[in-house]
């Protein structure tokens, strides 16, 4: 399994990518049937629990694997409510979004364990529940911060704190390190794996 893959605006999926992943039919955070690639799961799993433990919140699977179908209704919903300019800096592209690999996952976070508070709502206390309490963990279970804030010109996405992506732990460690993004990564090691 190719955990290093690079989905991005220039780089669109290959047809035949998802037929190598081994995916996974779990429930979101909403009771719904999703897929997600196997690894990536555990490895959530594992990062839900040291979050539980050690930070006192609660994070589950908003969404994860999105079929290219799935994002063309999404991408089109985005539109009429928003207008193709706000659609197009958050959602992808059909073919585009890292959510085909399998190995992304948006993250809605509980604050209160006891009333099952989610701050998902409220952007502003969301985004610094992540930045002080599940950002700095992400690497040691393999995961990046794929869209992080002030890199948007590399990755063409706005900054969203809840969108993680499994890589591994020597490629997350190595970008969470040297505080790069997954663009630069590849550019950095010569693009051999794109
Ligand atoms: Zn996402």
């Amino acid at each position: 399994m190719k955990y290093d893959i690079l989905v991005n605006r220039q780089n669109k999926i290959s047809d035949d990518f998802i037929n190598d992943v081994k995916l996974i039919n779990i429930k979101d955070v909403n009771g719904n049937d999703v897929l997600i690639e196997e690894k990536a799961f555990s490895q959530f799993l594992k990062l839900k629990h040291y979050l539980m433990e050690y930070e006192d919140i609660i994070v589950e699977i908003e969404c994860a694997y999105r079929s290219k179908i799935e994002q063309e209704i999404i991408y089109e919903e985005f539109v009429s409510m928003y207008g193709e300019n706000y659609a197009s800096s958050f959602v992808a592209p059909i073919g585009c979004s890292e959510h085909h690999t399998g190995l992304a996952i948006d993250l809605i976070i509980y604050f209160d364990k006891e009333g099952f508070i989610s701050c998902n709502d409220n952007f502003d206390r969301t985004t610094l529940v992540f930045e002080e309490k599940v950002h700095k963990h992400l690497s040691d279970f393999g995961f990046i911060l794929r869209y992080p804030k002030g890199r948007e010109d590399i990755t063409g996405y706005s900054y969203e704190p809840w969108h993680i992506r499994y890589v591994g732990k020597s490629i997350s460690t190595e970008i969470f390190n040297c505080g790069i993004t997954l663009e630069e990564y590849y550019e950095k090691i010569g693009n051999n794996n794109i």
